[in-house]
């Protein structure tokens, strides 16, 4: 059976129109660009130091874990220690969704633990409320808007995927062709679902610098530059060893993400899987008035190979998703961030969804490692007779779940029973992807299966309904 194109194919943008959009580009994250004269920067370790706690990583993961500490026990001495500088991987260049859902949506949080989601969605809302309230409690600078998501159905297939009861309160409403073209106009839009409550949109960079200065203020040692080379066992404490020193502590909380593990049976794992984003020059305020878009959602339309779009503070767009590359040998390098042909189809997939925009230009070009595991969001556990814990693997929906992560590595390395660490999805562990070269084979295989899928009106293949039994598989 032949194919179908997708909308992004049948009116695709002259090359023309994608060279012009794309030629004054600098290849940055706009959000690290943007905060680059303001960031603070903290000093590496120098000699050996003890603490209650460390944390490993610098991103949100480690930040919260940090921060909550210091929250949950005022005047415990935490020390976090970043190998390079705070935020400066996927948790200041990401899209800045800021989600609710703590599985990577409802839809793969349910076909795992059907009988736990009316906790896990509770618990998520909670998370992001907590989150909202933090916000507000440090006067954070970092572009917080509980805006909520649009999904945008962008084929006939996937208006019916969108069904479903209306929320009473209106929190969460279905939205035909006019209401959704009212909300945002694009041609490309069929139908739509507005949950308001599920997201806020956040830049990224800021939030990250302002966890650090918060916890920072609240006691915690952040050192910048410091790679963590190994944990040895001292008894009962570990000593995390860097160049320049190490620290003994009781308690490591291992916030490393989609970078090699200090723990070996974690190698395997996480996978990286690099995923590109577009950001425009500022809208004018007569090219805002023709789109629409003033209650500012995040948007994403609902194919396997999916686009997320949104609004910054002045008003760009910023346009990432739909390629997902994974190179061989699963590792993370900055020769992978710059990838013509990922950038030159977003280009065209944004004149695609709003033509009324050709002529502006985008100004940054950049793209991430996306932290993949085989479950498709975190995974948790503790090594080294409950001295360590880890959290890793949220597969491209971590800024909102790395705050509930951070708490259940705390909870697991006091040993308490929560409502969190009794959670089948906190307990499981997921498969490890398989080594070289399967891996390779493996996912570039989904990665095509899933693509073939959207061409399909959204049919999955055999190998897609076998990953899907096996509740393995791959996306973005
Ligand atoms: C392009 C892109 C777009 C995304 N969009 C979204 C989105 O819109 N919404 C969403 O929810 N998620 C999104 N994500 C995913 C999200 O950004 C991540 O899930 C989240 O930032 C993970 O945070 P983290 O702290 O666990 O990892 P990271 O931000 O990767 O931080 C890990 C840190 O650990 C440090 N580290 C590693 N090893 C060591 C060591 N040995 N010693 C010292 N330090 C070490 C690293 O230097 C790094 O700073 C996106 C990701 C990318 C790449």
């Amino acid at each position: 059976m032949t194919p179908h194109t997708t909308v992004f194919e049948r009116t695709a943008a002259s090359p023309a129109a994608v060279e012009h959009a794309l030629a004054r580009t600098v290849p940055t994250p706009f959000w690290t660009d943007d905060v680059r004269g303001s960031r603070t920067a903290y000093p590496p370790l120098g000699g050996d130091a003890d603490a209650d706690l460390v944390v490993v990583g610098g991103g949100y993961t480690g930040l919260w874990t940090a921060l909550r500490a210091v929250e949950r026990e005022p005047g415990l001495r935490v020390v976090l220690l970043e190998s390079q500088t705070v935020g400066w991987a996927a948790s200041g260049r990401n899209g800045g969704f800021c989600e609710a859902s703590l599985t990577h949506g409802e839809e793969n949080g349910a076909s795992r633990w059907p009988d736990e989601m009316p906790t896990l969605s509770r618990l998520g809302i909670e998370n992001l409320d907590d989150i909202e309230a933090t916000v507000a409690r440090y006067d954070m600078a970092c572009d917080f808007e509980r805006t909520g998501q649009l999904a945008v159905a962008v084929e006939p297939h996937q208006v019916a995927w969108l069904a479903g009861p209306d929320a009473a309160d209106g929190a969460d409403v279905f939205l035909d062709r006019d209401a959704v073209q009212a909300e945002i106009a694009s041609p490309t839009y069929l139908a739509g679902r507005w949950d308001r409550r599920t997201n806020a949109i956040v830049h990224p960079a800021k939030l990250a610098a302002e966890l650090a200065r918060v916890a920072s203020s609240l006691g915690v040692a952040v050192h910048e530059q410091t790679p963590v080379r190994r944990l040895d066992d001292s008894g009962d404490r570990v000593e995390v060893v860097t160049d320049g020193g190490r620290v003994r502590a009781p308690r490591v909380a291992l916030a490393t993400n989609v970078f090699p593990s200090l723990l070996k049976r974690n190698r395997l794992m996480t996978v990286p899987v690099y995923d590109y984003v577009l950001m425009t020059e500022p809208l004018t305020t007569a090219q805002l008035d023709e789109i629409g878009w003033r209650n500012r959602q995040g948007v994403s339309d609902l194919a396997n190979q999916f686009h997320y779009y949104r609004l910054s503070a002045d008003d760009r767009i910023l346009f990432g998703g739909y390629d997902a590359v994974y190179h061989a040998g699963g590792r993370v390098r900055p020769e992978y961030e710059d990838r013509r042909p990922s950038f030159e189809k977003l280009a065209s997939h944004f004149l695609t969804t709003f033509p009324q925009l050709e002529g502006m230009r985008f100004t940054h070009r950049w793209s991430g490692a996306i932290d993949a595991s085989t479950r498709f969001c975190a995974f948790y556990g503790l090594a080294r007779a409950g001295k360590v814990a880890y959290a890793a693997g949220f597969t491209g929906l971590g800024v909102g779940a790395a705050r509930f992560a951070a708490d259940v590595m705390l909870d697991r390395l006091r040993g308490l029973d929560t409502e969190r660490t009794s959670l089948a999805m906190v307990q499981d562990r997921p498969w490890p992807f398989p080594p070289e070269p399967a891996a390779s084979i493996g996912i570039n295989l989904t990665r095509w299966a899933l693509d073939r899928a959207d061409h399909r009106e959204g049919r999955r293949n055999l190998l897609l309904k076998t990953l899907d039994a096996l509740g393995l598989g791959f996306d973005s």
